[in-house]
């Protein structure tokens, strides 16, 4: 596509979470008509351009470049069409643009944005949790006590929680699950769209104890489930339950079942069930 085609303006492309075959057509032709492209590692957009057998004029831009790269971005969008990729996915989301579209807008510049692929959306409609209200929070902190934190900041909200991983931290996340939020369904979707992609689900517990026999490799989003429809277990009736479960099976087996009924933790529930027993 001749640049003269499109007008001038920043052009927010995304493009593929690994699979270069999910570009879209429309992102390919902008990327063809643009007279530049920001982006976060030329060399990893020099590989998208040479799958479109396009070559192109980069420059590299983050959030925190200084005023004058950002400046002389924003000159070149009065009078040509330029392009804004991250290295994969979709611009802005855990990836730099934010200040370059906001003072875009601020300068009158026409500012548009090509849909494409994104680890977070890909990620909900594979794991099979509710996706009618979600919660997406970026990476979780790398420390334990705020990691801790962000989780309880959530805990109460009635959406699905998705959150960017990584291989390393996965399984300190689950564990700061299992703390904070017992109970609730997790899913781990891992390298989306690539040769080795999978969707494992089940509880914390169950994750961890897989995750700690195969250390993940690759890309990670991680969604917790929201909190059942009945809110927070009433105890009275948990013991009830449990009561009824006793006169009939073992204090394991009664565990399980209440756990399972009631989405509960079968270890602590376990534990009751060992107490009333005595
Ligand atoms: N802008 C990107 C998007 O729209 O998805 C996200 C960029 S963020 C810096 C990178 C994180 O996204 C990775 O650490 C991982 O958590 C997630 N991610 C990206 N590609 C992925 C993939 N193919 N499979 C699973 N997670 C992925």
């Amino acid at each position: 596509m001749d640049t003269s085609m499109l007008e001038p303006g920043l052009y927010i492309v995304a493009t593929p979470i690994g699979n270069l075959g999910d570009v879209t057509l429309r992102s390919a032709e902008v990327l063809a008509g643009c007279a530049l492209i920001a982006c976060e590692d030329t060399r990893v957009t020099g590989r998208l351009l040479h799958h479109l057998g396009l070559s192109k004029k980069m420059q590299r831009y983050d959030d925190h470049a200084d005023a004058g790269a950002r400046d002389r971005l924003l000159e070149a969008m009065e009078h040509q069409p330029v392009a804004l990729v991250s290295d994969a996915g979709t611009p802005l989301i855990s990836d730099p643009g934010y200040r370059l579209v906001r003072a875009a807008r601020e300068a009158g510049i026409k500012v548009t944005s090509i849909p494409g692929p994104s680890a977070l959306v890909t990620a909900l409609t594979l794991a099979g949790l509710p996706t009618d209200r979600f919660l997406f929070a970026g990476f979780l902190p790398s420390k334990a006590k705020a990691r801790e934190d962000a989780l309880r900041e959530f805990a109460a909200l009635r959406a699905t929680l998705v959150f960017y991983e990584t291989g390393p931290r996965l399984v300190a996340s689950l564990e700061a699950i299992a703390a904070v939020l017992a109970g609730r369904e997790v899913a781990v979707a891992r390298e989306l769209t690539k040769l080795y992609e999978e969707c494992r689900s089940g509880s914390a517990e169950d994750l961890i104890a897989h995750y700690r026999e195969h250390p993940p490799r690759g890309e990670i989003v991680l969604l917790i489930g929201p909190p059942g429809e009945a809110g927070p277990p009433d105890a009275d009736k948990i013991e009830a339950a449990m009561r009824a479960a006793l006169a009939e099976m073992s204090p394991s087996q009664a565990a399980s079942t209440v756990a399972k009924a009631h989405g509960l933790d079968r270890k602590t529930l376990y534990a009751q069930a060992m107490a009333l027993k005595s």
